[in-house]
């Protein structure tokens, strides 16, 4: 299969899968982005550091319409990133992640089938990925934004050694004079293309036993994050929500 026939099949098959929008980019078009450590949340490596001899890198958007997609279920004694490790077996569910995880599969599958290396990963930086292949720009909020479905989204990417047709980057700010987000924020936490983690109730939220949240914002925390049942959340989406970018209603 040519390079441009397993392109046009990996669009369609994404399509399919219902994600919203489908970009592709390369490892060496993502050396200037950001690697290592990011804001103390996650450790972001490069296509390469994932996947030796990667040559592509898919990244997949899903329309996450509902709040619902940014419920987190942890698991039993959950503390947070910073006390627990990955070996300690712990495994807790993001809707978001999950939704989107199960509709990448099939394109790793497909990946796989025509021979070559495929797998998930959630470890590059995705949205600056997306951006890179023309998904949308980086919001004042530090979310990505979509011209249609502006922030209210989901990423996954798959690194692969097929050799694919890139997209270009996005071009434009869709941000112009508003701070929405910025003036909507609770905490304070938002600077335009900035956020201060720890005043971010999202971060918050998914770190209980951290004892260095300001007080101010674990309060509230306690007043505005609906939790569902003893081990579950519903992330902050409040900027997400005062965002006019691709609102409906
Ligand atoms: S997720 Fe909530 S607390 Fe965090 S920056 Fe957005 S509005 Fe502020
Ligand atoms: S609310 Fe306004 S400033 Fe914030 S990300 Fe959306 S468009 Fe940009």
């Amino acid at each position: 299969m040519s390079e441009m026939d397993l392109t046009e099949e990996v669009h369609r098959m994404a399509l399919e899968a219902g994600f919203t929008g489908v970009g592709i980019t390369a490892p060496e078009r993502m050396r200037d982005l950001p690697q290592g450590w990011v804001a103390d949340v996650k450790e972001l490596l490069s296509p390469e550091e994932i996947l030796p001899g990667a040559k592509s890198v898919v990244v997949l958007l899903f329309h996450a319409w509902d709040r619902s997609f940014f419920l987190h279920i942890d698991p039993p004694g959950w503390k947070g990133y910073s006390f627990h490790s990955e070996d300690e077996g712990l495994e807790g569910y993001y809707i978001v992640y999950q939704v989107t995880m199960s509709k990448a599969w099939s394109i790793v599958s497909l990946l796989r089938e025509k021979g070559h290396r495929a797998v998930l990963s959630t470890s590059i930086p995705m949205k600056s990925a997306a951006v890179a292949c023309g998904l949308g720009c980086h919001g004042k909020s530090t979310l990505l934004l979509h011209p249609e479905v502006g922030p209210r989204l989901g990423l996954m990417t798959v690194v692969t050694t097929a050799l694919l047709e890139v997209d270009e980057p996005f071009e434009g700010d869709l941000c112009g004079d508003c701070t929405r987000c910025i003036d909507a924020c609770p905490t304070g936490a938002l600077e335009p293309y900035s956020v201060e983690i720890m005043r971010c109730m999202a971060y918050a939220s998914e770190n209980p036993g951290r004892e260095d949240i300001p007080a101010d914002v674990r309060e509230l925390e306690r007043k505005l994050i609906a939790r569902p049942t003893g081990n579950s959340f519903l992330e902050c989406t409040i900027c997400m929500d005062a965002c006019p970018v691709g609102r409906v209603s």
